[in-house]
């Protein structure tokens, strides 16, 4: 089921609703096969919907951010929120904002918060995932290092998202886009369809219960 949407309007997030339905549908369709992750929780929007998908799959999302906000997010830049402010620390601190959200949602039992950078979950990775959400820092290298860091570990039939690819470079920064584009044309996946700014390549090969049937 797809999440409350009482609850979906009182979190804090850039997901779009039909950008979140398709990653629901996504990871309905593959969670069963393994667990997922993304990058970048913030508060938690995207989390509602692959946490339900998860939930309903019976798998797990490792949720991977440090929660001390994106650059763009910092005091005196343009997605700077008061609200996130931790006065003790005098950082940004999305955690408390995003246990509320998976609380609230019944999730807990399904999501694994990592809170680290995307850099130092994926140093000791050695899970395969059927599925991988990008939409942590913008900077280029920072997707890049993400697209490099996660992507090994998809299963043949897994998806690759990323999240903000503006084809459009008058619409929003392209970073992602340059780095979802080098993804495409890797050789390793297929590309799909796009949902709003929501890039979608599945990994190319044969899944592993068709060998295993084959066998
Ligand atoms: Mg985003």
């Amino acid at each position: 089921m797809l999440p409350d949407p009482v609850l979906l309007q009182d979190v804090k997030g850039f997901l779009g609703e039909e950008e979140g339905r398709r990653i629901y549908t996504l990871a309905l369709e593959v969670g069963g096969r393994g667990p997922c992750l993304e990058i970048g929780s913030y508060c938690g929007k995207s989390t509602l919907y692959l946490g339900a998908a998860c939930r309903e799959s019976a798998s797990i999302l490792f949720s991977v951010d440090h929660h001390r906000g994106s650059e763009e997010q910092q005091p005196g830049e343009e997605y700077f929120d008061p609200e996130l402010w931790d006065p003790r620390s005098r950082t940004i601190d999305t955690l408390p904002t995003f246990r509320r959200t998976i609380a609230r949602a019944g999730l807990e039992a399904v999501v694994v918060p990592l809170v680290c950078s995307s850099a130092v979950a994926a140093r000791a990775w050695a899970t395969p995932l059927s599925l991988v959400f990008i939409d942590g820092g913008h900077a280029e290298e920072t997707v890049r290092a993400d697209y490099l860091g996660w992507s090994d570990y998809l299963i043949p039939g897994g998806y690759l998202l990323f999240h903000d690819v503006f084809v459009d470079p008058a619409r929003g920064g392209q970073a992602p886009f340059t780095v979802y584009r080098q993804a495409r044309d890797d050789g390793r996946f297929d590309e799909l369809s796009m949902t709003e700014t929501l890039g979608v390549l599945r990994r190319k090969g044969r899944s592993k219960n068709r060998i295993f049937s084959l066998l």
